[in-house]
């Protein structure tokens, strides 16, 4: 399916050719047989998940932002979305695996402090061999939307975080767990891990620091087994008295709701435009099947009760397209040029693509009649996929109710 971009360049159209190679010959297939896995061996050695991260990471997949002078790809944010979106047609998990690998780096770049750029940020986009892989931990067992309302006084939110950092000289003490829901968190070797700073405060006095995660007492929980989203590993990180240098608290209490504004308004963002990849992949396994099968003495496609479902989908996937896309470049323009994003934009085309692919997807498994139960198609995948993006980087629910307040 082809978006009728009227102005994108012959650079911007061969690099979107060349993820859509990457997506159908390499994403797509490993997608379908990490899927298939069970947790444990999604992140164990020798699994698929570290081949096509690797070689992901050597097209620079995992560095489609940085500059080029220290090896990221340094493509701007409408060259970024198109390059995304066709890895998320391929695999949603994968490409959000790749897509969280660089948020200690990225946060390490936006801090502009020489000292945590050389450990964080250098190394990451030096490497091309996708073995650095970086997570953003906030959820905790106990509070999941409670960490998004934190940043967002308004809401008044008053908990108490389960992650606590206390200053020792020079030094930050961490304790705590963070969820289950850590994507990346089994097989991360550094994260952006928020931390509540006073341990007799609430989560509104939190921070944020970036930490290796082998530092003597930190743990990695098992890979969680799960419903969707397959080929994205998540589990629990623990902290046990792990000490970081105090240059690593990137972000204390004072910035913390308006660094957090521009963070959720890139990852919503990035929801969005893989969402989008997403959607038009459920859209275009139905679209080939009713075409192929017959019933009534014709193609299903030529039935008019099953054409008007295909526009339907096709309709969804334009708007996710044009809305997906505008949120995406604004937004990253605006946090890249170091001023306010519009968060409502990001939650908006995050909760209408995640929706949309949802619809999409539940409509393509309807038109593959039994066939869409079964793993002989992808549909039912895309549909896992689906369910678990509307949850992902906040509740839908929960991010309308966080949008609204910003109206
Ligand atoms: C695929 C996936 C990827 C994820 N990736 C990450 C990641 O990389 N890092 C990370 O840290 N976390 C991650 N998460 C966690 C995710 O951010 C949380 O699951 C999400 O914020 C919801 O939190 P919860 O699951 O605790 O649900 P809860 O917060 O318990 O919500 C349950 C229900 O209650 C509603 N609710 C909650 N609070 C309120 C309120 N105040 N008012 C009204 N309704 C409310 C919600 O809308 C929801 O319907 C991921 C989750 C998924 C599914």
């Amino acid at each position: 399916m082809e978006y009728p971009d009227l102005d994108i360049s012959d650079d911007q159209r061969d690099l979107r050719a060349a993820a859509r190679r990457f997506a159908a010959q390499v994403l797509r297939p490993a997608g379908i047989e990490i899927d298939r896995l069970s947790a444990a061996a999604v992140v164990a050695p020798g699994s698929p998940l570290f081949r096509v991260t690797r070689e992901a990471a050597a097209l620079g997949y995992n560095r489609l932002g940085g500059v080029a002078e220290i090896g990221g790809l340094g493509l701007p944010p409408l060259t970024r979305y198109l390059v995304l979106e066709e890895l998320g047609w391929g695999s949603v998990g994968i490409t959000g695996s790749l897509f969280l690998a660089s948020t200690h780096a990225e946060v390490a770049l936006l801090s502009g402090n020489p000292t945590v750029i050389e450990e964080f940020a250098l190394p990451y986009y030096a490497c091309e061999d996708g073995s650095i892989v970086g997570c953003w931990a906030i959820t905790e067992p106990d509070h999941g939307s409670d960490t998004l309302g934190a940043m967002r006084p308004e809401l008044n939110v008053e908990a108490t975080g389960q992650v606590v950092a206390r200053r020792d000289g020079d030094y930050w003490v961490i304790s705590g767990q963070k969820s289950a829901w850590v994507s990346n968190g089994p097989i991360a070797t550094h994260a952006m891990l928020n931390v509540q700073l006073d341990p007799k405060g609430t989560m509104r006095d939190s921070g944020v620091c970036l930490l290796r995660l082998d530092l003597p007492g930190v743990t990695h929980g098992p890979a969680l087994e799960k419903h969707g989203l397959r080929s994205l590993p998540q589990g629990e990180l623990f902290f046990e008295d792990v000490r970081i240098p105090a240059h690593d608290m990137v972000l204390r209490a004072d910035g913390y709701a308006a660094y957090m504004h521009n963070h959720l308004s890139a990852f919503n963002a990035g929801v969005g435009c893989i969402a989008t990849g997403l959607a038009r992949a459920a859209y275009e396994c139905a679209l080939d099947y009713c075409k192929e099968r017959v019933q009534g003495g014709r193609p299903i496609f030529e039935h008019q009760s099953v054409r008007a479902r295909l526009f339907r989908m096709f309709s969804l996937v334009q708007s996710c397209f044009a809305l997906s896309r505008d949120a995406w470049v604004y937004n990253l323009t605006q946090i890249e040029q170091g001023r306010q994003a519009r968060l409502e934009l990001s939650i908006g085309s995050k909760v209408y693509c995640t929706q949309a692919a949802l619809e999409v997807a539940t409509l393509a498994v309807q038109l593959h009649g039994g066939n869409g139960m079964t793993k002989e198609y992808p549909a039912e995948m895309f549909l896992r996929d689906a369910t678990a993006l509307t949850i992902a980087d906040g509740e839908n629910a929960f991010l309308t109710q966080v949008a609204a307040s910003l109206l």
